[in-house]
Order: C-alpha cells, then sequence, then structure tokens
C-alpha cells in the first residue's frame, strides 16, 4: 500500500506540474540572456524606422501631458521586493529610456510608447479617483468613498500591489478597503490582490465584485494549453532577455511583467447585467459587461457622481491583440467594436475622464468621445476588411500583406501597433471564422517542417548554396526573406552554425524594427536562441496555492486526461473512484480507448480502485504545503483496491516542460 501511496503523489505532482501560472502575464525570474551578441542597427533598420515615423505627428505632446498629469509621487529607488527578499519589479530597469531620441535599435513608434510608459506612482485621475501605474504590466485603481476605498484592479502579484497602496496611504492617509473589484479574469487584474485585502477582510465583510464566471475563467482560461502558452509567452513577452536598447525595451500594453506568486480571492458578488449599479461607501457605479471580447468575462464601470468611465481593458490607447502571440481563443472584433459603441451611447455624453487598466488617462468630453469612436472603428474595420477580402478569396498571409489602416485611424497615436497589430490581428478574424486552412489543397496535407526543409534545400542546391544567396539578400535588407528561407536551412540542417547565425541576425533586425513589443521580443528572444540554444532555462514558477485550490476536480481530471500519453493507454480500461468527503463529490474515472472520461455524482461497484480523502487534503498536497506519504499514515487518505491499476496509469502520464524548441527542429 506505501507504494501506492508514492503513486498518487507522483500523479497529484503531475497535475500540479502541467499548471504554469499564465493569463495576460507569466511569471518566471528574470536571468540573463541565453546568449549571442546583439549587433547594431544596420542602414536598412535605420531606413525603415525613419520610414516608419512618416504620417506621425511627433510634435504632439498630448500624451506626455495626459501620462504626467495628476502626478503625486512614486518610489525613491523605484524598486519593488517580494516576501522572500526578490525583485517583483524595478522601474529603474527603464532609466535608459529617458533619452528622447529613439535609439537606432528601436523602432521610434515603440520607443515613444516604451516612454509613456516610463512615468510611473501614484496620480490624480480626478477627485476622488487616484492610480497606481507602471509599477507592473497593469494599473491599480483607487477610488475614496466617504471613509474608505475602493480598489479596482489589483494588479499582477501581492508584492506591485502592496506597494502601490503603501504609497497611496502615505499620501492620501490610510484608510480601510471596502470593496475590490475585478473588471475582468486576466491575471494582471486579479494576481496581486493578497496585496491589499486577505481573506479575513473577506470574512469581515470587505467586498470582491466581478463580472459572471470570473472565477472559473480566471482559472480555467489558460489551463489546458497551460505549458505551450507558457513557452511562447517567453518569446512574447522577453521575460529573459536583458533590459536595454538592443533587447527588451516595452510590452506596449504596460512597462514589463512583475515577478511573482500570484493570488485571487473569489468575488462575493457577480454583475451580471448591462445597466446594474451598485453604491460602495457613497461611491456610485454602473456597470457595463462586455464579456467575450478583451477577456471572456469583462465589464466597464461608470462614475455618475465623478463623470468618470474606467473602459477596462477595451479601449486602451493602442491596438490590442484579437489573438494574443502566446497563444489563446481568438477574440471577437465585432462584438468588441459593438461594446466600444454601446460604451459610447450608454456614458459618451456624460464623460469628463476615461481611465482603463493599462496606459494612461485621457480627459474632455470630445477627446474621449473621438478616441471611442476611433477605437471602435479600428476593431470593426479590422474585422469587416478581413472579411472582404476573405470573402474575395484572399488567405490570411495575402490579407496581412496588403491591408492598410484608413489614414483617419493610421495617423491615430492611440491606433498604433505597440501590442497587438494589424497584420496579425486580420489573421485572427481568418481564423475565427475559416480556420487554419487556407482552402489550397497544396496546404491541405504538407510534409513536415523538418522533411519539407531538407527537400527545399536539396532542390536549391544544398545549405552552402542557400546561405551564399541569402546573404546577398540580408545585404540589401531583405530579413524577412532571409528569416523564411533560412529558417528551412536550420530545420534541415540544425548543427549549421552558420545559417542559425545568419537567420538569427536577420530576426534581430527584424526586431529593431517592430512597431509591436511583443514582436520585437519574439524576434530578439529567437534570434538568442539561435546562436546559442536555449541556455540555462530557469525553473518554471508555477501556480500559486490560490490558483490550484481554485481548480475545481473536473479541471483536474482534464489536465489528467492530456497527461495521458494516448498510445501507451492502448487496450487499458481502469477505473477509479473519487470519494471527496468534506465536499461530497463523487467521481468515476475512466480510462477506455486511449482516453480519460470522469462521471460526476456518483461511485462506481466495479472500480479497480476507490480513493478517499478531503478536497482540503489533496489541496494541501498539490500546493505542496504536505506530502501524501504524510497524510496517508495518518490516514486521511485511504485507497482501496488494486494499487496495479494506479501504478498502470502513472506509468502512461507524460510530463511537461516550458522548454522545447521553436526556432530549431
Ligand atoms: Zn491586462
Amino acid at each position: 500500500m506505501k507504494r501506492s501511496g508514492t503513486v498518487l503523489v507522483t500523479l497529484l505532482l503531475l497535475i500540479a506540474m502541467a499548471l504554469p501560472v499564465l493569463s495576460a502575464c507569466e511569471k518566471a525570474p528574470v536571468t540573463t540572456a541565453p546568449g549571442g551578441t546583439p549587433t547594431a542597427a544596420s542602414e536598412w533598420t535605420i531606413k525603415a524606422n525613419q520610414e516608419a515615423t512618416m504620417g506621425l505627428d511627433f510634435s504632439s505632446e498630448q500624451d506626455f501631458a495626459d501620462a504626467q498629469r495628476g502626478f503625486i509621487a512614486t518610489l525613491p529607488d523605484g524598486v519593488i521586493k517580494n516576501d522572500d527578499g526578490s525583485t517583483a519589479f524595478s522601474t529603474a530597469d527603464f532609466d535608459f529610456e529617458k533619452q528622447e531620441e529613439a535609439p537606432s535599435t528601436v523602432n521610434p513608434i515603440l520607443w515613444r510608447q516604451a516612454r509613456l510608459n516610463l512615468y510611473n506612482g501614484l496620480f490624480k485621475v480626478t477627485d476622488r479617483i487616484y492610480q497606481i501605474r507602471s509599477f507592473d504590466l497593469s494599473n491599480m485603481t483607487i477610488v475614496e468613498g466617504d471613509s474608505k476605498i475602493i480598489v479596482i484592479d489589483p494588479m499582477s502579484t501581492p508584492a506591485t500591489a502592496r506597494a502601490g497602496l503603501d504609497l497611496y496611504y502615505q499620501q492620501r492617509g490610510q484608510k480601510p478597503v471596502a470593496a475590490v473589484i475585478y473588471t475582468h479574469s486576466h491575471l494582471d487584474h486579479f494576481g496581486g490582490v493578497k496585496g491589499v485585502i486577505s481573506e479575513e477582510d473577506v470574512a469581515n465583510g470587505v467586498q470582491v465584485i466581478a463580472s459572471e464566471g470570473f472565477f472559473d475563467y480566471a482559472i480555467s482560461e489558460n489551463v489546458m494549453a497551460g505549458t505551450a502558452m507558457s513557452r511562447r509567452a517567453q518569446y512574447m513577452y522577453g521575460m529573459y532577455l536583458p533590459r536595454n536598447d538592443r533587447a527588451m525595451v516595452d510590452e506596449g500594453l504596460g512597462k514589463a511583467e512583475p515577478i511573482g506568486p500570484a493570488t485571487i480571492i473569489a468575488p462575493t458578488k457577480e454583475i451580471k447585467t448591462t445597466g446594474e449599479t451598485l453604491t460602495i461607501d457613497g461611491v456610485e457605479m454602473v456597470f457595463q459587461i462586455v464579456s467575450g471580447t478583451e477577456a471572456p468575462t469583462e465589464m466597464t464601470i461608470y462614475f455618475p457622481q465623478f463623470r468618470a468611465f474606467d473602459s477596462a481593458e477595451i479601449a486602451c490607447p493602442l491596438v490590442h491583440n484579437l489573438l494574443t502571440l502566446r497563444g489563446a481563443q481568438v477574440r471577437d472584433a465585432n462584438k468588441w467594436a459593438n461594446c466600444i459603441n454601446e460604451a459610447i451611447e450608454l456614458y459618451g455624453d456624460k464623460t469628463d475622464v476615461l481611465f482603463a487598466q493599462h496606459n494612461w488617462p485621457r480627459w474632455g468630453k470630445e477627446q474621449i468621445i473621438t478616441f471611442l469612436e476611433q477605437q471602435r472603428d479600428l476593431y470593426k474595420y479590422t474585422h469587416d476588411q478581413t472579411l472582404r477580402l476573405l470573402n474575395e478569396g484572399y488567405t490570411p498571409v495575402e490579407i496581412a500583406e496588403t491591408i492598410k489602416l484608413p489614414e483617419s485611424l493610421a495617423s491615430q497615436w492611440y491606433c498604433r501597433n505597440y501590442y497587438g497589430t494589424l497584420k496579425h490581428n486580420v489573421e485572427a478574424v481568418y481564423q475565427k471564422y475559416l480556420g487554419f486552412y487556407d482552402g489550397n489543397p497544396a496546404n491541405l496535407d504538407p510534409l513536415p517542417p523538418v522533411e519539407a526543409s531538407k527537400k527545399y534545400v536539396d532542390y536549391m542546391g544544398g545549405p552552402e548554396a542557400v546561405i551564399a544567396m541569402a546573404k546577398k539578400d540580408f545585404d540589401k535588407g531583405e530579413y524577412r526573406w532571409v528569416v523564411q528561407v533560412m529558417n528551412n536551412v536550420v530545420f534541415a540542417y540544425p548543427d549549421n552554425q552558420e545559417a542559425r547565425d545568419l537567420e538569427a541576425a536577420a530576426m534581430e533586425q527584424l526586431g529593431y524594427q517592430a512597431e509591436s513589443g511583443p514582436w520585437r521580443n519574439s524576434y530578439l528572444v529567437g534570434a538568442s536562441e539561435l546562436r546559442s540554444g536555449l541556455g540555462q532555462q530557469p525553473d518554471a514558477i508555477r501556480t500559486g496555492a490560490d490558483m490550484i485550490k481554485g481548480m475545481t476536480m473536473p479541471m483536474c481530471f482534464d489536465i489528467m486526461g492530456i497527461l495521458l500519453n494516448g498510445p501507451k493507454a492502448e487496450g487499458k480500461h481502469i477505473v477509479i473512484n473519487w470519494d471527496l468527503t468534506d465536499t461530497g463529490e463523487k467521481y468515476v474515472l475512466n480510462l477506455q480507448n486511449s482516453a480519460l472520461t470522469y462521471t460526476s455524482g456518483k461511485l462506481s461497484d466495479k472500480a479497480d480502485v476507490t480513493l478517499t480523502l478531503k478536497r482540503a487534503t489533496l489541496n494541501s498536497v498539490l500546493i505542496g504545503a504536505t506530502t501524501f506519504q504524510k497524510e496517508y499514515a495518518a490516514k486521511n487518505i485511504t485507497i482501496d483496491g488494486s494499487t496495479v491499476k494506479l501504478l498502470e496509469l502513472m506509468g502512461m502520464m507524460d510530463s511537461f516542460s516550458p522548454s522545447f524548441n521553436i526556432v530549431t527542429p
């Protein structure tokens, strides 16, 4: 029986291991880049970056005035520490961006946004509304009630949220928190909640408010494909890149990700419909449900007393993602545009200030309406023109290559591609309606990358011939093509360092030219891994204890199903009862036809083995607060039946690691 204990703990640990922390933010320690030496900007990159600025008004100071407006104070040294003494965030890391002129290695449009995201600390938005900005990827908003405060979106980590709240208290006086509101289910909007309130505060009456379905989405949105998302997020966020003008400079949506564990406290009240109102400590709020746009569950908040509108994350001064590069389910651009239009109708003529969960606010009724109209039309145009072109027979790559925003939008700083891009958003719209297949049977069943690359390179006369030609194109600044063709050489001959270095050099120039922070990061991480491999991968930081406790048993079973190696399970039939005595939950887990399914609400009398334990015990084991062996010895877990079957199931589970190859086979 002792052996089966080890088996189960391993199984449970596998579940925990399959769950990297993910959402808008991914957590991992920043280390030095895996290696390689960044080069200077080429003459082509310098030229491209100059041309990129055409039609844009660099003399306009409005955004800089708005980003600094109402500044009260910031941290003296800019460093925010976690409880264990490690650095969660350092505003000082980005001091190199104080220089106004863009370095030749950064797109000037992205550089301008990076400099706007540089203003950090406590800001007054309007009477009784304050924001903490650039202590995190996201903002924290503090609304002053009659005698208490309401915190909207406590950022990504307890450390950054706590530092923000302390700064507010120093400047505005200590007041208890009456309520925390989450605008949506992405981690950078709730992960820091325990830096602001505790479970005990909630038991004592502090309210936690979110839109319907918040808790399940917050936990589940990134569980199924979590490990792959985590690896891809390393590219998108560039968290292992150094911070300098040849590496990571900004995320566009905000300065950078803090590093630390995420927390969550479940809502005590859910908002279900647009128009619902709530008054907390004398502050009146009207909610608009915008779920299924930027996040699966999301709401905006209007404050009639202050003529202020919190647009959550549906209207930030940038092109947002219809599909994030780290990977997620595609978002609905049409619905997004409709929700912004509804906000204009509901609040446009009674709003003097608009603020959001990222970047800086905007003041003045006319400016706000124009901003919202242009944000609306940005998503509507992207949606409709993609559908027009796909209905005319164009494929995703062709649409991305030809589509341009109308001048009225493209000339606006707040419609630029700092985070999402028009190019990848049109591919997202295509994917939403038509999926992966472009309709050309030549692309229906292609050879996989390695096999196809060997053929291509062979047909082209071998790697030396391809490299020689690609070098000429590199010298002409044709970096997109060089990356494309050298990718074939690298996949055919991964040990050819000359090919890898040439592809890296081309990716690097594309990174220097990118208007989008995530595009820049992706190219620069790709370049680094081509030059020197993955290097020492930091240990992935796993899902925080709060998130594991929040997982339902069906989520745990789904993860076990994903870990199951189908071919190894060929011909096996195993049935396991799960009897959770504290929650009263009962499940039958069934392995059959290499697929793991479950039935809830009963136990099977034909089960091979029955596990009886408390959900609370399972949580403690999953988060590492105790061990299975201890709980088993203390008789908090019982196992009845065939340990052999349990061992067998255990032997069929894969383990995931977010360190698989991307730019090499
Ligand atoms: Zn966000």
